[in-house]
């Protein structure tokens, strides 16, 4: 068995890690997760963390569920891989049929691949294709995308050209296709005023727009950035009036995040393309989705030679592991009720958060569901924020992991993501955690 320091070693030489800053990952020894067991991480010492992010968003009943671990072995028995393309496999056909099943109305076809930004590459694709494919020629001009400030769809070329947070997306300009920008309304603005600027921008580009990609009810990478209330129906309505479809991205809020199954059922929107991700299989295998309308499909149907089809797959589309994983974690969501036992314990986070408004440089508190941000300012009634050099948000959450938590801040929006079957302890343990780790780096009392 090779030791710790060997394999710490080695990931200082070989690996490059993803969002982040090399340089800084140096001067530090990387913790290094060895197993997981229900809602808990364990390292390489033994050490036990709540698992406070989900694995990056994508965990939804805990690590080692039996139910998953079995379907992935009885399926890797059978075969681990093949492909979806000129073959097709049961896992692959029932997990359609059911994701069809829960789907928001509307949707009836499933196309597979392996990860959000794939997911949402297909959308815009068929989204841009669907106008090309369409018997008037008024509609040929429908080529460009909008989009909101603040947005993510993942790091692809064509997801970037859609997204709007600058930090991560302005550098590849050059790269990106054009798309327009439209001002995402934060939660406390009005929301009249902000869907009239949605409105005049649709009203002068709809001629030329094939779509419109939004993160229903609630921007995550920007911030944990709610809408208003009823925005998201509003934005909705407008492309419903003006012959643009609606891309709903549902790869961070699919899979009951917010409370519900999808975020789009929260107003009753019925998205044209639907992509999802990140909890799909349970978050336990690479394995996305994009879901559409028999109107967009059919639209793709024709002799060979008329050269409609759909011109995209990656190999690794519809893998068989991911399938059966997705279609055990989508068991358990029916079997245990997860979503009807998940709503008392977003009350209970709820009611947990509203402690830590006690903290000095806690400035903002937002929640849907068990998607939390907690906004750290320098200064809270100026809204005046930290020197980005502070790393204040990363502060927080390496001092969290003293306090057996695992944790990942955006910038200094601190950022608690359970798994849907986190328990009332382990949600007191996540707050007190996150309290602690607040309070000591902020006002300085302990060892940071
Ligand atoms: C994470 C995320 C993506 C990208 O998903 P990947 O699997 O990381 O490519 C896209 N959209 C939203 C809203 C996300 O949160």
């Amino acid at each position: 068995m090779i030791s710790k320091k060997g394999l710490q070693k080695k990931d200082h030489q070989y690996l490059w890690h993803p969002f982040t800053q090399m340089q800084e990952w140096f001067a530090d020894e990387p913790l290094i997760i060895e197993r997981g067991e229900g809602n808990f991480l364990i390292d390489i010492d033994g050490k036990r963390y709540l698992d406070g992010v989900s694995s990056l968003w994508c965990n939804v009943h805990g690590h080692g569920r039996r139910e998953i671990d079995g379907a992935i072995i009885a399926q890797l028995q059978r075969i681990a891989h093949s492909t979806l393309l000129g073959l097709s496999h049961p896992a692959a056909i029932l997990l359609a049929e059911r994701l069809v099943q829960i789907a928001p109305p509307g949707l009836a076809k499933v196309f597979y691949s392996d990860d959000g930004a794939t997911a949402v590459e297909i959308a815009l694709k068929m989204a841009f294709q669907y106008w090309q494919q369409k018997s008037s020629d008024r509609f040929r001009q429908k080529t460009k995308f909008l989009y909101f400030t603040g947005a993510y769809h993942g790091d692809t070329l064509g997801a970037v050209s859609v997204g709007g947070i600058d930090l991560f997306h302005s550098l590849y300009k050059p790269l990106l296709f054009e798309a327009t920008p439209l001002p995402a309304p934060y939660v406390l603005a009005e929301k009249e005023a902000a869907l009239e600027e949605v409105q005049r921008m649709i009203k002068i580009h709809h001629h030329e727009v094939a779509g419109l990609i939004m993160e229903p009810l609630i921007q995550g990478a920007a911030g944990i950035l709610p809408y208003p209330s009823g925005f998201m129906r509003g934005v909705w309505e407008l492309c419903r009036a003006n012959e643009v479809l609606f891309i709903a991205d549902e790869v961070a809020t699919g899979f009951g995040r917010t409370g519900k199954m999808f975020a789009c059922e929260h107003e009753e929107v019925l998205p044209d393309l639907l992509a999802v991700a990140k909890g799909l299989t349970g978050g336990y295998l690479p394995l996305a989705a994009t879901l559409t309308t028999p109107e967009i499909f059919d639209a793709f149907l024709g002799p060979v030679d008329q050269k409609r089809t759909f011109f995209h797959g990656h190999t690794y589309t519809g893998n068989p592991l991911g399938c059966a994983a997705a279609l055990a974690s989508l068991e358990i969501f029916e079997k245990e009720r997860v979503l009807e036992r998940l709503q008392p314990k977003i009350a209970f986070l709820e009611a947990g958060l509203r402690r830590l408004r006690s903290l000095r440089h806690v400035g903002e508190i937002r929640q849907v569901g068990f998607m939390v941000g907690i906004e750290l300012f320098d200064d809270v009634p100026s809204r005046r924020p930290y020197a980005v050099a502070k790393r204040m948000g990363h502060q927080v959450i390496r001092e969290a992991r003293e306090h057996g938590v695992i944790i990942r801040p955006l910038g200094d929006v601190i950022v608690l993501m359970p798994p849907l079957s986190v328990t009332e302890d382990e949600i007191n343990l996540l707050l007190d955690a996150v309290y602690l780790a607040i309070k000591t780096v902020t006002e300085g009392h302990g060892s940071r």
